[in-house]
């Protein structure tokens, strides 16, 4: 992290001179001032100022086939889980009159388990189910100005509001349990998943109540685990799920601090940190694995994923030079665990397996919290191959893992994906396993992935624009508009595209602040000679730290053409098995396949689906000629708006017949049985 705090600091000088402050270069050595070096990883130093700042949640809204996804979302799983799932969505009322005590031993979390002991501790299941759906519900309804879907988020926001005790608590646990825990609990995480919804409403509505709810909830828990003198992670068990999900309550605790400025919030994510790190749990993300050279994650995917923003917390707020080289080999590790589609091992264990196209297959949930985290180290650092991965990962493993023609999504799913019937791969030996298939629920696994597959795109939206004291930055590329307040003067800007369909972004301003302004647009790192003109002249425009900037004084109807001109070209993955590229787009070659219907649902027109392949060539390439063939392809989704995209060809070799053929290769986000690797 370090070479990326100095980028950060670099950036900022150059951009403006007016940004705020940035890491001091004597806590960049190591030192925190007086000279003395620092020997306490959690010893709290200077906070560090993320080099990009968020944008409140709904100042980005997409346009074009991100809308359109979001709207399909809502026509779907993310619109219906409640229909589709009702004994876990609407009958558990658990943050309400059904919390949790003493004397529930079980209840329906709608797992595949015959076992008592091991179903009490997944009793807190419901609450994430539930928080993490409504968290992308609303943020869909807010996104896509969906009128009905806002009156049902209201109606959830003023219901939850009603459930919180005059204390502050707002959780799962009745007064006989809350914060007095010696094993796996979901006190945390029940309050994590449900204030990370709270807070996007209160930024989309600015009530001053739902705010106050949850700062009053987290006042509550910062009394109930009292800084330095409770241990919110302890537990006689080392292997958890709730508990260490938990750590994610910094998102909670960030976004509090960005609301209010507020101190204690950012002294409470370091001792969150802190505790976590030195209680006994396999957990990949303490302290000292992470700084053990030789350790292998091997966690539960999800939360290893998730961590690492908790621990870009802790670094950013402790602006503790330890914790930010904890950070750096974290993010090493991380990055052996990434398949060419950017979706990360784990299904749903990491295991100490490196990544593979074919054998290691990736989680709902971990595309969700990787994103999520990758978003987080780009406003952080400011360093643009964070966009970079989040592109890579969203529109590709992520879209990679959506049916949409059926509303359905895979649990697990693999870049090479031969057979979705269950098992991976089609293997024979894998009885129980039922997350490699489609479904708009996985009640028989659990209900996890579905929920967070409605919370991606929005996430997506919400990192698109991000500002500093000087510039405005499109951060990640799509079809969106952004509305914000530039030194108390409202900006609007449009930015029309295919992308990543197509190489063409159109900025329209459509409102200008007085003054001059830069508007800076992150180059992806594929791109070698973009072409940028403003009202159709070319400009002169400075590229900094690969983020392109245009300063003026910005006038309505003011257009920035930039041509990206992406190449199809051939890449290779960690173990140097050849796959295609065109941009941030990664290629597959579509399997033709039959699906069968599994299970219906009272719901019209929502069922499970397993797909086989009807034939199954696995096809070798050798370096034969390749080709782009730009909008051969025209589909509609689910009946929405049609979405063109270009189709491409490369010879291969039929490994049976050792004869050469022309394959055709599509985005592989528009595929559900496919070869990447050749
Ligand atoms: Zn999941």
């Amino acid at each position: 992290m370090r070479s990326f705090l100095l980028f950060g600091m670099l950036m900022a000088l150059l951009l403006s001179g007016v940004l705020e402050a940035t890491p001091s270069l004597a806590q960049e050595g190591g030192s925190p001032g007086y000279g003395r070096p620092v020997t306490d990883p959690f010893v709290l130093l200077k906070p560090l100022s993320p080099a990009w700042e968020p944008l409140p949640f709904s100042s980005v809204r997409p346009t074009g086939w991100l809308k359109v996804q979001i709207q399909e979302n809502l026509a779907g799983f993310t619109g219906h889980l409640d229909s589709l799932c009702p004994v876990l969505v609407v009958k558990d009322d658990i943050y309400g009159k059904d919390r949790l005590t003493r004397k529930v031993h079980k209840k329906e979390v709608g797992a595949l388990t015959d076992n008592d002991a091991a179903l009490v501790q997944y009793l807190w299941w419901n609450s994430e189910t539930q928080s993490n759906w409504w968290d992308g519900f609303l943020r869909s309804a807010i996104l896509v100005g969906d009128s009905d879907a806002l009156a049902k988020a209201e109606a959830y926001v003023r219901r939850i509001l009603r459930t919180q005790d005059s204390d502050g608590y707002l959780g799962i646990y009745d007064r006989d349990l809350r914060y007095h825990f010696r094993d796996e609990n979901g006190e945390l995480w029940s309050k994590t998943t449900l204030l990370r919804g709270l807070l996007a409403w209160y930024e989309y509505s600015r009530d001053p109540s739902v705010l106050q709810a949850v700062e009053k909830a987290t006042l509550n828990v910062m009394k109930g685990y009292p800084p330095d003198t409770s241990r919110p992670f302890y537990s006689i068990h080392p292997n958890v799920g709730g508990l260490s999900h938990g750590l994610v309550f910094t998102d909670v605790l960030e976004t509090l601090y960005r609301l209010t400025g507020k101190r204690e919030y950012q002294e409470y994510i370091v001792f969150l940190y802190r505790n976590f790190s030195t209680e006994v749990l396999n957990e990949d993300a303490q302290y000292a694995k992470l700084m053990d050279s030789t350790y292998q994650l091997k966690g539960h995917g999800v939360h290893t994923y998730e961590h690492i923003r908790a621990l870009a917390a802790a670094a950013y707020a402790s602006g503790n030079p330890m914790l930010d080289n904890a950070l750096d080999q974290f993010l090493v590790k991380v990055s052996r665990e990434i398949n060419p589609s950017g979706g990360p091992a784990g299904d749903e264990w990491i295991g100490g397996r490196p990544a593979d196209p074919t054998l290691t297959g990736y989680e709902y949930c971990s595309l969700q919290e990787l994103l999520h985290s990758y978003t987080d180290l780009l406003a952080k650092t400011g360093h643009k191959e964070w966009g970079d991965k989040t592109e890579r990962l969203f529109f590709n493993a992520a879209q990679g893992a959506v049916d949409a023609q059926h509303r359905c999504i895979a649990y697990l799913k693999t870049d090479n994906s031969y057979y979705m019937t269950g098992p991976q791969n089609g293997d024979s030996t894998q009885h129980h396993q039922t997350r490699y298939s489609y479904s708009p629920v996985h009640q028989d696994a659990a209900v996890c992935c579905v929920p967070n597959a409605g919370r991606i795109a929005p996430y997506y939206v919400a990192s698109m624009w991000m500002k500093n004291g000087d510039a405005l930055a499109a951060t990640l590329l799509g079809p969106s508009t952004v509305r914000t307040v530039y030194k108390g003067d409202s900006v609007c800007i449009s930015e029309h595209t295919e992308y990543p369909y197509g190489g063409r972004v159109d900025f329209v301003v459509d409102k200008a602040p007085g003054g001059s302004f830069s508007l800076c647009i992150r180059m992806p790192e594929w791109v070698t000679r973009p072409v940028i003109s403003v009202n159709g002249r070319p400009d002169t425009i400075e590229d900094r730290f690969a983020f392109m900037v245009v300063r003026r004084v910005w006038t309505k109807g003011d257009i920035v053409r930039l041509d990206l001109d992406p190449k199809m070209e051939v890449t290779h993955d960690r173990k140097g098995q050849p796959y295609f590229t065109y941009g941030p787009l990664v290629l597959a070659h579509p399997i033709p396949s039959t699906f069968t219907v599994t299970k219906n649902y009272p719901l019209a027109g929502f069922h499970d689906y397993a797909y086989r392949p009807d034939s199954l060539l696995r096809y070798v390439y050798k370096g034969g000629a390749y080709g782009v063939f730009p909008w051969a392809k025209e589909t509609a989704i689910n009946g929405g708006s049609a979405q063109r995209f270009p189709e491409f060809q490369a010879l291969m070799t039929d490994p049976v017949s050792g004869r050469d053929e022309q394959v055709s290769l599509v985005p592989m986000g528009k595929t559900i049985l496919r070869q990447v690797t050749f």
